[in-house]
């Protein structure tokens, strides 16, 4: 973080859409101040998008004022139900509040609204660094208010609410998730009566919407280290109640002095792993876009293991298994997407995909690393594949380093083989060049179970090169194989019945 004096603040600010503001304010006779993140974001010198203006008085008014002061260019859009307005003007985009004093219901986190002072309106913020105003007036600019020691707590690195964190929690429990996020996007530790009131109101995160709180979730798996809000998550009781299926991977059994890894810890590290090497990636994907898939890649890094606390069994003689805890895991993402409001499109499916795949790496890099182990994965991970490569290396966390050398140099076998093998054909999109149809035809058979088998004999002979991957040499295979079955080929010497 860094220091701001009133002169460097007040050269921050000199933008022409500020003193515009402000000037707009002196007109109209009230006090009007740049609020929030945005004024929190100066400090710890990260970019910010959106600007807010809170107004002593009606925000509503200062931006149709402000509307017909900037004239052609400016979009002013009024929500008269919720006293705000934002104005658009040449891609910047400021929200207008009128100062407020709020009182909550125990059962909405809609509270009844009256004018209130800046006071009330900053004590009614999240957190003490998201209270802090700068003053936009003229005789003032550049004025910092900051009546909680927002800066003394953004220096220390803490997040804390300006009021009773009981209260504030209570009266709008999105606020725990915002606290979450906001300690794990700015790095900052979670003050310990905030922390406790976490742990005492988390039940109360039952009234806030999947949205929001999908929401927050994403800007945590958006962050460099996400575990950290995971972490916090399980620390106050809130991931069971958000996302049951994922704390049900922590904790460690021992039978017969043999313990499984904690799946949990061993997601997030998963999790963490892959967000390193997607920090670069643009965050398009959490903007709607589906391409690339950053943020999708890091929920299928969560997610991948979902399956195991179902799939766990002690086995005699060979200790904790989790077969096919990877399909078990495919199968419930969709449950999982639908309860909690995820997009059920193309998103899902891929992460679907690559935690249904994603042992198949792990199995071909632990047998040797033949040309049709390499080829089925490319043709079932299609354009997948670099993804589900990364999530696999990410996913080996072993503490073992020779093992973990293995893998990582098998894994990089896979690679090479891959490249390799995309250059020669192109199983991605692979298709049989032996059809039903023509099989049909050549035997004059209705459909039938034989044409499937015949069909994947010829499938396994091209991939496992036996044969090359031609129609000349599929349909010589083909014929072989039927001949085999005692199929034999309709020819005018021998018509079938
Ligand atoms: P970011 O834009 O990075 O998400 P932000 O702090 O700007 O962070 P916004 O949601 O844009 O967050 O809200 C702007 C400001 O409004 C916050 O800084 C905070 O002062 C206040 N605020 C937003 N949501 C809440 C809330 N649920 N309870 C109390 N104050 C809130
Ligand atoms: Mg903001």
């Amino acid at each position: 973080m860094r220091d701001i004096t009133l002169e460097q603040m007040r050269q921050l600010l000199d933008v022409p859409i500020f003193h515009q503001i402000g000037q707009t304010a002196d007109q109209l006779g009230v006090e009007c101040y740049v609020v929030g993140g945005y004024v929190r974001d100066l400090f710890l010198e990260r970019p910010s998008k959106d600007i807010d203006c809170l107004v002593v008085g009606s925000g509503i008014a200062v931006a149709e004022a402000l509307g017909r002061r900037l004239g052609k260019g400016a979009n002013v859009s009024v929500f008269r139900n919720f006293g705000t307005a934002q104005v658009k003007y040449h891609g910047i985009e400021v929200e207008f509040v009128g100062a407020r004093r709020e009182s909550y219901s125990h059962d909405s986190r809609k509270p009844v609204v009256e004018d209130g002072t800046l006071e009330d309106d900053l004590c009614r913020r999240d957190f003490t660094v998201n209270a802090l105003a700068v003053c936009l007036n003229r005789e003032r600019f550049g004025e910092l208010v900051d009546r909680f020691d927002g800066l003394a707590d953004m220096q220390d690195g803490i997040i804390a609410t300006p009021l009773d964190p009981d209260i504030t929690f209570s009266d709008d429990p999105l606020r725990m998730m915002r606290c979450i996020r906001f300690a794990t996007q700015l790095r900052m530790c979670i003050e310990d009566e905030t922390q406790q009131a976490l742990e005492r109101n988390a039940q109360r995160i039952s009234i806030i919407s999947q949205e929001r709180i999908v929401d927050e979730l994403n800007k945590i798996m958006l962050s460099p280290v996400p575990s950290l809000g995971f972490i916090e998550m399980t620390r106050c009781g809130l991931l069971p109640l958000v996302m049951p299926e994922v704390a049900a991977l922590e904790g460690v059994e021992v039978r017969g002095g043999r313990a499984h890894k904690d799946n949990l810890y061993h997601s997030l590290e998963v999790l963490d792993n892959v967000a390193a090497v997607t920090a670069d990636w643009s965050d398009e994907a959490a903007e709607g876009q589906t391409f690339p898939h950053k943020l999708w890649l890091r929920w299928a890094a969560l997610l991948h293991d979902i399956g195991k606390p179902r799939s766990k069994r002690w086995e005699q003689g060979t200790g904790w298994t989790f077969h096919n805890h990877n399909y078990l895991g495919e199968k419930m993402i969709p449950g999982l997407s639908r309860r909690m409001k995820l997009p059920m499109d193309e998103r899902m499916k891929y992460v679907q995909k690559l935690v249904g795949l994603h042992m198949r790496p792990i199995a071909i890099a632990d047998a040797e690393v033949t040309d049709s182990a390499v080829r089925r994965l490319l043709f079932e991970a299609g354009e997948d594949i670099d993804d589900l490569m990364l999530l696999c290396e990410a996913d080996i966390t072993s503490r073992n380093q020779q093992r973990k050398q293995r893998f990582l140099d098998n894994f990089r076998m896979v690679r090479e083989k891959l490249t390799d093998l995309q250059a020669r054909d192109s199983y991605r999109t692979w298709t049989n060049p032996i059809t039903g149809e023509e099989i049909m035809q050549t035997f004059g058979i209705e459909p039938c179970k034989i044409i499937g088998e015949l069909k994947q004999m010829v499938k396994d002979a091209i991939w496992d090169s036996l044969i090359p991957n031609t129609h000349e040499a599929a349909r010589e295979y083909m014929l072989q194989c039927a001949a085999q079955k005692g199929l034999s080929p309709v020819t005018p010497d021998n018509p079938t019945q």
